[in-house]
This record gives C-alpha cells, structure tokens and sequence, in this order.
C-alpha cells in the first residue's frame, strides 16, 4: 500500500495514509455532521455537529491504527520487522516482513488486532455511559456510542473466519496446529475467503441494482475476493514446492554467451534441447547476468534478429542465490522478501551450476507479495 502522507512513526514503524482515506473521511464527516448527528441529538449548533462529526472521524481512523499497531507490536515482540502501516480506503494494513513460522506466532498476530478493537467498543461504550450521566447535551455520549459500535463492528467483522481477514489468519492457525501443514492451512483459510468476498461483491451488487447504496460492500467483496485468491494460489504453490529441492527444479547453466550475439544466434545454438537451459552471458565487463532459453522464446520470432542477447539479459540485481539442496519454498521465500524473482544456484563449490525464475513460468511475484506481507484491517 502506497502512503500519500507520512504522519510519523510510532514503535519505529512509519505510519501513513493513502489519499483514498481522505475522500472517506469527508464522506464519512459530512454524514455525521449533515445527517446522522442533526437527526440522533437535535438542537445543537451546527458548529458543533461539524466539529463532534470531525473528532469521531479522527478518533475512528485512530482506532484502526490502533488496531494494526496490536498485530505489529505483536509481530515485533516474536522477532517480525513490521515496514509500515498505512490507512486506507477499506481499514488499515500492516505490512509485515515475514510470516510467522509457527502457529502459535500466527495465531497471537492475528488475534491482537481484534483484541484492541474490543478493547476500544468497552472503553468507548463506558465513556458514552459516564458522558451521559455527567453532561445535559447527548451530543458527547452519543459519540462515544458511535465509536464503541464502530469498533465492535470493526473486530466482528475481522473476525469472520476468512482470509485474508484476522478470523481467516486464526482459523489458518489452528488447522495448522491440528495437520502440521501450514500451507494447507492457509489454503484452506483463503478458499473460505474467496467464498465470504463472492458473497459479499453478490450482495452489494444486487444492493446497488436494486436502488441500495451498498458501494462499499460490493468493493470490500471485490477486494477480499481477489486477495484471497491470491492468498490461496500462493499457498498451492510453496504446497507444491515443499519436498521439491533447488536441483530438480532449475535449469542447468551452460556455457557462457556473448551478450554481443542476437537472440537469432542464440536460438541457433540451442535448437533441439529437450529441456529448457540457462546461459551466463558475458559482457565487456565479465559476467553481467543470465539469460535463459524461456527468455528466448518470449521474444517475438520478427525481432531475434535484430534484438541482442544483453538486451534480454536479466541482471544480477534481480537476483537471490540458492543451494542445489534447498527446499523449493525456501528459496520462494526468500525471493519474495528481497523482492528479486531469479535465483542463481550455486553448487558445493560455490560454481554457479543452475537458474531458476519465478516470473514467468508461476505466478507473478507481485500477487505474492500482497498476499504473503500484507494484513488487512
Ligand atoms: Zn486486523
């Protein structure tokens, strides 16, 4: 999630807003204000409903941070880096730099946000009882009862067992204690999501044709829907990928080419191969990175001839680096943390022997790291 604004950073963690949450916020502002104030708590000034409506706003907003700060300081304390949490148009996001490799990590993370959001409907619910019985005008308890009802709907609602919400991550957890098997898990948690957000984007949208105004469902099940998918591809694959090793998955290096060639030569030279290979590719330099004989099938029949091996040379910044004997998910992992989608194999003898890439030929690393790095509202 990108953050249009930096606001500052609270336990080291930088802390932002997307624009998108302004345009809520005044919607949400003007609502009050306009409507739900003026008709709950009558013959006030409407100086005071602008302001009462400004403060709730605020103070809703800082309930999801609060929220998000619950998973990240756990995360923190079980040794997760947390690299920010930005508010958004649909709630808040922790992004966490890795997941919890153990259940009951997983489990803690995932019920702190919800824990806090309790936490906030009592106090404000308290705040709204005491408010009322100390002040003649109900326009301050009846804020505080706005704000405890939002933050009970805010943890019931991230308690539904469905990834990606904080209920999916629980329900994740606790198969995984029972099965072992936390890609299974998290598979099973993301099928449950993708079947709440159909539900939901249905609702919303048979809301909006019938006159409703339930925008907002229809995008929170948009959104959920696609995240869960994502959630559960990924899942299936590092599934897939547990017990497969580095060696039976790469394509083996042979030997060097001049980055100077064209991709036509190129594929001269390795006609007939039954299985796809690598090349390290040398410039004037030395080694300036690989090119793989996928890469040379993707480039259009018309251009091998006059397109250059280094122009379809993939660099060594956007590279990891792997053992022949490594787990498959490991090396996934890794590649997602750095961001890098190939990985250079090194044999024994730290002699580059294999490449492996998870661009093309699975799923787009991108769909991967919203899926594994970050936690919604
Ligand atoms: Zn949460």
């Amino acid at each position: 999630m990108r953050q249009s604004i930096r606001l500052g950073t609270i336990s080291g963690i930088p802390v932002g807003i997307n624009w998108g949450l302004l345009l809520v916020a005044a919607f949400y502002i003007f609502n009050l204000a306009a409507g739900i104030l003026p008709a709950s708590v009558p013959g006030q000034t409407s100086t005071a409903y602008w302001a009462f409506a400004a403060v709730s706003v605020v103070l809703f907003f800082g309930s999801i941070l609060a929220h998000e700060l619950g998973h990240s300081i756990v995360a923190q304390r079980n040794g997760i880096n947390v690299r920010a949490i930005t508010l958004w148009l649909l709630g808040g996001v922790a992004e966490l730099e890795k997941e919890a490799n153990d259940p009951g990590v997983e489990f803690r993370i995932a019920i702190a946000g919800p824990a806090v959001s309790v936490a906030l409907a009592v106090l404000f619910g308290g705040a709204a009882v005491v408010s009322s019985i100390l002040f003649s005008s109900g326009l301050l308890s009846f804020t505080f009862g706005y704000l405890a009802l939002a933050n009970g709907v805010l943890a019931a609602f991230n308690l539904l067992p469905a990834a990606p919400l904080d209920g999916g991550r629980v329900l994740a957890a606790a198969l995984w204690r029972k099965n072992k098997n936390r890609h299974v898990s998290r598979a099973t948690a993301a099928k449950a999501g993708q079947v709440f957000g159909s539900v939901l984007l249905a609702v919303g949208v048979f809301g909006i044709l019938s006159g409703g105004g339930t925008f907002v469902l229809a995008i929170l099940g948009f959104f959920l829907l696609s995240a869960a998918g994502a959630e559960r591809r990924r899942a299936e694959t590092l599934n897939a990928f547990t017990k497969t090793d580095v060696a039976s998955a790469m394509q083996p290096l042979v030997a060097p080419v001049s980055g100077g060639i064209t991709v036509a030569g190129l594929e001269a030279m390795s006609t007939g191969l039954e299985r796809p290979i690598a090349y390290p590719v040398w410039g004037p330099g030395g080694a300036t990175g690989i090119v793989s004989s996928a890469a040379v099938n993707d480039t259009p029949v018309f251009q091998r001839v006059s397109t250059l091996v280094g122009d379809i040379t993939v660099g060594w910044d956007r590279f990891v680096s792997a053992n022949l004997n490594e787990e498959m998910s490991e090396v996934l992992r890794r590649s997602q943390a750095e961001g890098k989608p190939h990985v250079i194999v090194y044999d024994r003898d730290s002699r580059q022997v294999g490449y492996l890439s998870f661009e093309s030929n699975l799923i787009p690393l991108r769909d991967q790291m919203s899926s594994t790095q970050v936690r919604g509202a």
